[in-house]
């Protein structure tokens, strides 16, 4: 009788388990689609600011916020001296910063 109570106690916890993994798993795909979702605007050369909406071009000529490098081309890119990301883009029409989407995740 011990070791029958044993078992269903044992069967009840799998189950449970198995209930939580059915619960996590839509969760964490959620998120992984949301980071996908959030690096998107990436494969774009333009982002969107949080603030204002306006679209921001992410191609131009920028300069390292590092060692003060200037280079033509993606924002987001690897600065190719120091190897920092900007961990954010001003907008040029409300001055509010924009995180890069890469970072955030
Ligand atoms: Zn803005
Ligand atoms: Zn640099």
């Amino acid at each position: 009788m011990k070791l029958a109570t044993r078992t269903t106690r044992y069967l009840g916890w799998s189950l449970l388990r198995g209930l939580v993994w059915l619960v996590k798993l839509p969760i964490i795909v959620a998120i992984k689609a949301v980071h996908f979702w959030a690096a998107r605007p990436l494969l774009k050369d333009a982002l969107v600011c949080r603030t204002c909406r306006s679209l921001i071009s992410l191609l131009g000529s920028w300069q390292c916020g590092v060692c003060g490098y200037s280079f033509y081309g993606f924002y987001f890119a690897r600065c190719e001296v120091c190897g920092a990301v900007p961990p954010y883009l001003e907008c040029d029409r409300c001055g509010a910063s924009t995180m890069n989407p890469l970072i955030f995740g």
